[in-house]
């Protein structure tokens, strides 16, 4: 299957939707009204509900531009309907994911609803306890493949006249190594004449793409930066987020280091919790070297349930007590109660399901593996496997 080589309107950049309109003679307001029925509470998925257009209009309108570009999804529900899971199929028949949340509100805090969206179809960077690093890498999103997530919920909030109050890069793939469609996808969901959800209600997640990092720096504060580290020690660090083997430890903490001073904005830190892999004293101390005196925040997730690992989340007492070794050292902690686990919610479980199951040798092979390295690492060993393919070249280095 090839992809629909027609662009999704909700990626087409203002003023070039705007030439658009005036190539096709008709007057500048036109593009205000397109732009209002994408962006409207969550916005039209054809032209033909775009009612205040005249027919020839939308007819030019369907023959450029694709109106949705995840309109083939399927929903599944978790959490007593807390979790709603949409498995989007794309035009080219690649899966991807996309999660929404709902809090209640609490003392302090108003009613919350979160979306978790895909910048990959599949991601290259393969840390073994994620099932989307499992999956291996296919392709790079559009910008409007990115920005349609938003909408398909946002439609679905505003049928129960709710709003999304939060969006999270922390679906499939590592955005970073997507970052021009990505960058483009948050400057419309951020843009007030478009989305319009202020920048620090969206939260972009990185496994340790240095070179990315920097370039946020220079480009100042777009949203919230979250890292996921998993361990401060490089021998385990190269085993749980591979690309560690090419961007280790200290100079992903001295990127985010920078990014904070710069731009002012806390860092907050992603630390899944495996039992007895990365939870041991030895790790909670080499965290606190890593981090000490930084403006930083440690979320601690206990490892989702993901198939082909042998390993599962750390026991809450070992969490609570690396919460504790932290906080002691200064370092704001919170545990992270993680959601949709009956909807495999962590992204890539449903894709993966997809895929179908490898052979029984091969998971075989992969558990054992992952066993010898981990405890390879634990003595400390640096793994000698090579950078994963994907990551090699693929920098995001730029300007
Ligand atoms: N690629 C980016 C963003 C997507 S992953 C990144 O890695 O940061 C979003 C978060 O989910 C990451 O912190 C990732 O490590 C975490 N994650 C992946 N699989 C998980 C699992 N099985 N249990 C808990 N967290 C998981
Ligand atoms: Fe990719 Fe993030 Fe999963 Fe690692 S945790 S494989 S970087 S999506």
């Amino acid at each position: 299957m090839t992809i629909d080589p027609r662009p999704g309107l909700s990626g087409v950049h203002p003023d070039d939707l705007a030439a658009w309109v005036a190539a096709q003679g008709q007057p500048a307001f036109r593009a205000r009204q397109i732009a209002d029925a994408i962006w409207k509470d969550g916005g039209v998925t054809s032209s033909a509900a775009i009612l205040t257009l005249p027919t020839p209009l939308r007819d030019a309108l369907d023959a450029d531009f694709r109106l949705d570009t995840v309109d083939d999804t399927e929903l599944r529900l978790g959490d007593g309907g807390a979790t709603e899971k949409s498995l989007h199929r794309l035009s080219d028949g690649q899966l991807i994911e996309s999660v929404l949340m709902h809090y209640p509100a609490r003392a302090g805090s108003r009613e919350r609803h979160t979306l978790c969206i895909s910048s990959q179809a599949g991601c290259a960077v393969g840390c073994p306890f994620c099932a989307t690093g499992e999956l291996g890498f296919g392709r790079d999103l559009e910008t409007a493949e990115i920005v349609d997530q938003v909408r398909h919920a946002a439609r679905r909030l505003a049928a129960n006249g709710q709003r999304l109050t939060n969006i999270v890069f922390m679906g499939m793939g590592e955005p970073l190594l997507n970052l021009d469609r990505v960058l483009a996808a948050v400057e419309a969901l951020n843009d007030p004449a478009r989305f319009g959800l202020g920048a620090r209600h969206i939260t972009v997640s990185t496994s340790g793409v240095v070179p990315g990092i920097r370039r946020l720096t220079a480009l100042g504060p777009q949203f919230t930066l979250a890292v996921s580290l998993h361990a401060a020690r490089d021998a385990l660090r190269d085993v749980l987020v591979p690309l560690n083997r090419r961007w280790p430890v200290a100079e992903v903490v001295a990127a985010a280091r920078e990014h904070a001073r710069a731009t002012g904005r806390r860092i907050s830190y992603e630390y899944t919790m495996i039992g007895g892999v990365n939870d041991t004293d030895a790790d909670a101390d080499a965290l606190v070297e890593s981090l000490r005196g930084d403006h930083a925040h440690v979320n601690l997730i206990p490892m989702n349930p993901v198939a082909h690992t042998p390993w599962q989340a750390s026991p809450m007492p070992v969490i609570e007590a690396f919460a504790a070794t932290l906080r002691d050292a200064g370092i704001s902690t919170t545990i992270r109660r993680n959601r949709g686990q009956e909807v495999g919610a962590a992204c890539g479980q449903l894709a993966a399901e997809r895929a179908g199951e490898p052979a029984p040798p091969v998971v075989a092979r992969r558990r054992e593996r992952l066993v010898m390295a981990s405890a390879a690492a634990l003595r400390g060993d640096r793994s000698d496997e090579p950078v994963p393919a994907g990551i090699v070249g693929a920098s995001g280095e730029q300007g």
